[in-house]
This record gives C-alpha cells, structure tokens and sequence, in this order.
C-alpha cells in the first residue's frame, strides 16, 4: 500500500486527498504549513464540472449548505449596458449546479472531510515542504519544517508518492524547476474582499463589469441572514497598477483601505447594484498582484507531480482555478487506482490533463469568455443601448462556448458524467 504524501491543504490538496481515499488509498497524508486551517480569503465559483467531481465525493449537500447557487452570470459595460445574461448551472442545462461560496468554507469543509474519513492525522498542520530530491528507487526524499510544538525543527521523510498542491508559490515545483522565481506579473492590481449588504441592494446575480483596463466582480454567497436580512457578497476589482497613485509596494498580499482605489469606480451601478456601495460595507480590502504561472513542459517526475495552482496557476478569469484543482484531486485518483506502478499512474494523469489547463491559461492571458467586456468598450467606447448593434448575439455565444470547450466544462461533457468514477474500489 504506498504512501502518498500531499503538500498543501488547500483546494487541490484536499480534494486530491479525499479522491484517493474514496479511490481505497488508506496511507494519505496532508502536510499543510498553517498550523490551523482558518476561513479566511474570499469568494469562489465553483463550476458544474467541478460540483459534480464533489458530488461523487459525497460532499454535494456539505456543501450546498454553505453556498449559494449561481443562477445568472452577466456581463456588463461600465456604462451601465448590459453585454449578455446568461444561466447557469441547472438553469443552463447542466445537471449539477455552480456554487457561489467562501473560499475559506469550502477549505474548511474539505477538511473536515478529510479528518473525518481519513482520521486527524491524516492532515498535519504546521508543517511546511522545503525540497524534494529524487532517491536511486524513484522515490522522492522530502524535506520538512516543523514550524512549532515538540517536533519544531527540520526533518525529512521517504513516502512513496509526492503530490505537490502547494499552490501558485509551490516549493515542490520549485524543485522541480530550479531557477523558475516569482510568478510573473502582468501589471494589474486586485483588491478583494466581503461585504455585508441588505439584501434588496444587491441582486441574486453574479456580474462582471468593466471597460479595455478596470474590471468589477460582485456576486452574493449566502442566502439572506434571517435576523438581518444581509447577504455575504463577494467583490473584487482590477485595474493597472500605473493608474493607482499609491504605487504598488511588492506586498504579497496587504491590507489597504477602500478609499485608496475606489475613486476608480465612482458611478459604477449596473441594474441598481452599486459598486462604491458593495466595497464601502467591506471591513477589509486586501490588494494582489495578478500574477499567473507559465504553462510547464512537465509536472511529472517519477513518483512527484504537481497539481491545482502548483501545476497552472491562472489569472481570476472563468472561475477556473479552483475548479479545475478539484478536477485534478479526482483524475490523480482515477489514474493511480488504474496503474500499477505510481509513476506510469502520475504520467498518465498529466497526459491526460496538462495540455488542457496550459492551453486555459494561455486564453486566461487573453481575458478567457470576459474579452466581450473589451469588446464592447473598443467598439463602443461612450457606451451603447442594443449590443447586437455593438456584438451579435452569434459572436457572444461562440466566445462562450470556445472557452467552455477548452476547459471541457461545456453543458454536453459535464452530463456525460464523471470520468474519474471507478467501478470497483479496493482497499490499497
Ligand atoms: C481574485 C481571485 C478570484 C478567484 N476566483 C476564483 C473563482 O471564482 N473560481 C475558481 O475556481 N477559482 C478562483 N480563483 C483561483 C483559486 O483561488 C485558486 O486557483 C485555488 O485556490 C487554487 O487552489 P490550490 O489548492 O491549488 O492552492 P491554494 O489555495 O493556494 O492552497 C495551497 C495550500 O498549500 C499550503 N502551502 C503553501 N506552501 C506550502 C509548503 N511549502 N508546504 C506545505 N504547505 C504549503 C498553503 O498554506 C495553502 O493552504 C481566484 C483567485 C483569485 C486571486
């Protein structure tokens, strides 16, 4: 039964984890280096094809509980005109809905799950990957940082297999790719955060907004508090960094107040939500740079591969990233419980699933399904009052359903069913 050691407790890690379990894998364990998973971050959008990789996990109503489903994704033009409205999940014919939920629930529920199946020791908190190197039997040695308790201190263990779900700043791919540095930057700025909002002021819809340079992000992620009558809602905004006064200082990811960038979007309403609302409600803003990684040759290497960010961070565009980490946690899975020898399994895992994702984030470099929202600024700059004068409709689903294909989210593949499903499962 081998050993399968996974860096990182994030959304790929976990899920991997709970995918090899279910899988019959037993000898699992999660390094993570915060010692306590705590609910921080903000909102994501979890895709059909990734709820249904959930769903057959048996997470679907853990999670429903602490999420809200997507029903409706607009587009619009800062203007104020509406670009394009379109259902989603079961509305848009998927068999599995989208979900709007905070980063750190779903984390939190993973790994509760994990603890659950797996037993509290299968995720250890406080514990940070430093390196790997291969041994002469192919196995990885990976050195370990206790960072507190007892076994503070540095160590290194021998497991049999060496998942790296470590995220964008990954020491596994590090590793694996001496020399490789930062993520590069693209020059943009994000601010993000939550706010709490009256319901009647936000709509039920999630919408993105903006013109060739700024962008808006706002949906709600919780159903309206009973006492209150307040919704969570999930914002974020973008623009360039040479454009903000207070000029980016290189801080991974710090703390600013609203007023420093929200000037930028004064007058931002879109069907009676407005933006300077939404961020003004916020208790915190915090400011990134929108880096991404470049697409790898490789991210297998024997018994290491990588996967979720580690293996192809990607710009915030299509609510991919965290989808597709899931994808990846139940098609590792699927393709160790199907090969022997775990390094023909990591092989076929990434042959199966690198070309896609390098060729997602190539299109997220390319604004991915939100290019109609520059599309729609070059050609109407001052605004507009029809947009089949400004794109056809044609043109705006063909965008679409370019990017659903490239990402094999498209209603037709998702309902297919899951191919990570094993028919029989055997304690491993
Ligand atoms: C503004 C913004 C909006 C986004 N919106 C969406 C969205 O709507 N939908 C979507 O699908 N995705 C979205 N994403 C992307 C999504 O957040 C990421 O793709 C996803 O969180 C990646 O998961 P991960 O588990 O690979 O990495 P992470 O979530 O980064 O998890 C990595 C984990 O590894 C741990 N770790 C790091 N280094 C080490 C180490 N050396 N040793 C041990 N542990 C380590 C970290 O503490 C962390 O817990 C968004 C991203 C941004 C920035």
């Amino acid at each position: 039964m081998p050993h399968i050691m996974i860096a990182g407790g994030g959304i790929a890690g976990l899920t991997a984890a709970l995918a090899l379990h279910t899988a019959g894998f037993q000898r699992i364990t999660v390094v993570e280096t915060v010692r306590d998973i705590q609910p921080i971050g903000a909102g994501l959008n979890i895709m059909p094809n990734a709820v249904r990789e959930l769903d057959a996990l048996g997470l679907l109503d853990r999670l429903e509980e602490r999420a809200v489903r997507t029903r409706e994704l607009r587009y619009y033009h800062c203007s104020g005109g509406l670009i394009s409205r379109d259902r989603r999940g079961l509305g848009a014919g998927y068999h599995w809905p989208q979900l709007s939920i905070h980063r750190g629930e779903l984390q939190l529920a993973l790994a509760e799950a994990v603890r659950t199946r797996l037993g509290r020791g299968a995720l250890v908190g406080g514990v940070k990957v430093t390196g790997v190197e291969p041994l002469p039997d192919g196995r990885p040695r990976v050195q370990l940082e206790h960072r507190d308790g007892a076994r503070r201190g540095k160590a290194s263990l021998e497991p049999d297999v060496l998942i790296g779900a470590d995220g964008i700043r990954s020491a596994v791919r590090a590793a694996l790719n001496p020399g490789e540095g930062e993520p590069p930057w693209n020059g943009m700025l994000i601010w993000r955060g939550v706010s709490r909002i009256p319901a009647h002021r936000i709509g039920t819809f999630m919408f993105i907004a903006g013109d060739d340079r700024r962008k808006a992000v706002v949906y709600p992620l919780t159903e309206p508090a009973g006492d209150t009558g307040e919704v969570l809602v999930n914002w974020a905004l973008v623009m360039p960094a040479d454009s903000v006064e207070d000029a980016w200082r290189g801080d991974w990811n710090r703390r600013v107040p609203v007023e420093s960038f929200l000037h930028h979007y004064e007058g931002w309403e879109f069907d009676g939500v407005s933006v300077p609302d939404v961020v003004r409600a916020a208790d915190t803003a915090y400011e990134y740079p929108m880096v991404d990684r470049e697409p790898l040759a490789r991210w297998s290497h024997g018994r290491t591969t990588l996967i979720g960010d580690a293996a192809h961070a990607m710009y915030p565009v299509g609510s991919n990233g965290a989808t597709q980490s899931i994808v990846d946690g139940r098609a590792l899975a699927h393709a160790m419980a199907l090969h022997a020898d775990p390094a023909d399994a990591l092989a076929a895992f990434e042959a199966e699933r690198r070309p896609a994702m390098s060729e997602l984030q190539q299109s997220n470099r390319q604004l991915g399904p939100e290019v109609v929202i520059s599309l729609a600024h070059q050609r109407a700059p001052g605004g507009f009052s029809d947009i089949d004068e400004v794109i056809p409709q044609a043109e705006l689903a063909e965008i679409a359903a370019r990017y659903a294909a490239t990402g094999a989210f498209d209603p037709g593949t998702v309902n297919r069913g899951s191919p990570y499903d094993l028919a029989t499962r055997s304690p491993r």
